[in-house]
């Protein structure tokens, strides 16, 4: 099939409803938004645009599912993660041509977030059987201790437009192993994924009302209704900072459990002894993929002055040599953003670092349209007042500055109110451990430049967030401690 005729087959398959208690309906108002492609800026699908009241249906929906998807045996519910694995993979080639068309990232791109995402679904399905607790003596001989490990209850998930299927999944995953039911709001600007992926679910035996799937153009009103309602348990988010505050002050009200992944301002720390092709390699890496728009994304290269110039000038190199352009067509490596306003804010982070003071390598500007493309971009000699070194940067532009001391390279890799990962390139073993062990972030990327990892516990610390996704750790948001004090 051409990539044209596969374009057509998979918008004229996607649903574009609401999807509540397993029937794909209308919102209650009946309205619909247009789901844009950046690389054209033509609207793709109109989809249904749902209200608080359809919300409120999906929360009704989760909650009458929830006491019987606790009780279905956990083998059972892996084997619904594991088919819906195996269906995905057996789709992905479609899946990941919508996925560009929403979100504009290359196809190899979207194949492998495809597979990422399937990825959390295999990984849970294999947790599902392992939920555990424990039976201990009390210390003085009297009694017994006995711990279990239950669902939550009701979850609300919202996750952001920038990987739609795999923030998705990294929740979805340890929510259903776990027995929870949810209500998912995806963004409004790369909700087809997420339609697609819960047609899959359905397909592979999902109970009615276990997930329940609500599109809006207006996140706030339409979640906060179900993040008021004392019937929901839990709030896990996935976007920028400054609306996960929001959202967990709305959510202390009820005392929700939450879990909150959000931005990230990720240092790249080159020392004069590591492998320079190596740091080359991981920093257009942990740059350019996803086109700079993902929260690992290296914010700011700091670099040993020793090593600085060869550095910047063969990143520079690599980045003018990558193919820009529509993420459908062959060869192309770096797709539009997401949206003018991500454009925007990119160009004015690139102005002000070059008023500032600072040295285009490469790239520096928007490129012509149609469509959100700007230029593979790095900047040496950037100053410290640069504001791009302390905002998150959501696209593909990598400033370089120089350090001269360990001390030096640590205190400005942790200069930032994020905390979420660091890439650190170094081939002594000491400095490695020492270093690590001072980063204040969640995750360490160690001589490599990618980090996420379905079996690795996702996550930040400082205002990247709390809790953890992926790994051993990730069923344990969903799951609540009971323990019982057992008279003998
Ligand atoms: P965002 O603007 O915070 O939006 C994220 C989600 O929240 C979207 O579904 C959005 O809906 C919804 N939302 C916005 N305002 C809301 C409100 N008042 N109440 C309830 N929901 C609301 O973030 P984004 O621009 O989509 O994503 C980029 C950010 O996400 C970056 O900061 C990035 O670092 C972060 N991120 C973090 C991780 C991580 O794991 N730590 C992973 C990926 C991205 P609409 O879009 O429909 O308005």
């Amino acid at each position: 099939m051409t990539d044209t005729a596969l374009e057509t087959k998979v918008l004229a398959g996607v649903p574009t409803q609401l999807f509540i208690g397993g029937t794909w309906r209308d919102g209650a108002k009946g309205r619909t938004f247009g789901v844009e492609d950046p690389s054209t800026g033509k609207t793709l699908v109109q989809v249904s645009d749902g209200d608080a009241d359809d919300a409120l249906a999906a929360l009704d929906a989760a909650t009458q599912a929830q006491a019987d998807w606790a009780a279905t045996p956990s083998r059972q519910r892996g084997e619904i993660l594991r088919r819906t694995y195996e269906t995905i993979i057996a789709r992905q080639d479609e899946l990941a041509m919508l996925m560009t068309l929403e979100m504009g990232k290359p196809l190899s791109g979207s194949v492998g977030e495809i597979r990422y995402a399937a990825d959390f679904l295999r990984w849970f399905s294999e947790e599902a059987v392992r939920v555990d607790g424990r039976y201990t003596a009390e210390p003085n001989g009297n009694g017994r201790l006995l711990v279990m490990r239950q669902p939550v209850g009701p979850c609300l998930f919202i996750t952001p437009w920038n990987f739609p299927m795999a923030m998705g999944t990294r929740k979805l995953g340890p929510a259903f192993a776990a027995g929870c039911t949810v209500v998912m709001k995806p963004a409004d600007l790369t909700p087809l994924s997420m339609l697609a992926l819960t047609n899959i679910l359905h397909e592979c035996g999902l109970p009615p009302g276990v997930l329940n799937v609500v599109t809006t153009t207006d996140a706030g009103g339409t979640t906060g209704p179900v993040i008021a309602d004392p019937r929901l348990r839990k709030l896990s988010f996935t976007g920028s900072t400054p609306v996960g505050k929001r959202l967990m002050a709305a959510a202390s009200e009820q005392v929700l459990r939450v879990s909150m992944e959000l931005g990230g301002n990720a240092p790249f720390v080159v020392f004069p002894d590591a492998d320079l092709d190596a740091a080359v390699d991981g920093a257009v890496e942990a740059k350019m993929r996803n086109i700079g728009e993902a929260c690992t994304a290296a914010n700011r290269f700091h670099v040993h002055r020793s090593v600085i110039q060869d550095f910047s000038e063969r990143l520079a190199k690599r980045l003018a040599a990558m193919k820009v352009g529509r993420g459908t067509e062959d060869g192309v490596e770096v797709g539009p953003l997401i949206e003018e306003k991500a454009r925007q804010k990119v160009r004015s982070l690139v102005d002000d670092a070059v008023s500032a003071g600072a040295k285009v390598l490469t790239g520096g500007g928007a490129l012509d349209g149609p469509g959100y493309f700007y230029a593979p971009t790095v900047l040496g000699e950037v100053p410290d007042r640069a504001r791009l070194l302390r905002e998150e940067i959501f696209g593909p532009v990598a400033p370089v500055v120089a350090f001269d001391s360990e001390e030096e390279a640590i205190s400005a890799a942790n200069a930032t109110e994020f905390g979420l990962v660091a890439y650190l390139y170094t081939s002594d073993f000491s400095r490695a451990l020492r270093v690590t062990e001072a980063l204040e972030v969640g995750m360490v990327g160690l001589n490599q430049g990618l980090v996420s990892n379905p079996a690795a516990p996702f996550g930040g610390v400082k205002q990247s967030g709390f809790g953890r996704e992926g790994g051993r750790e990730g069923i344990d948001e969903y799951l609540n401690v009971k323990y019982v004090a057992v008279h003998l």
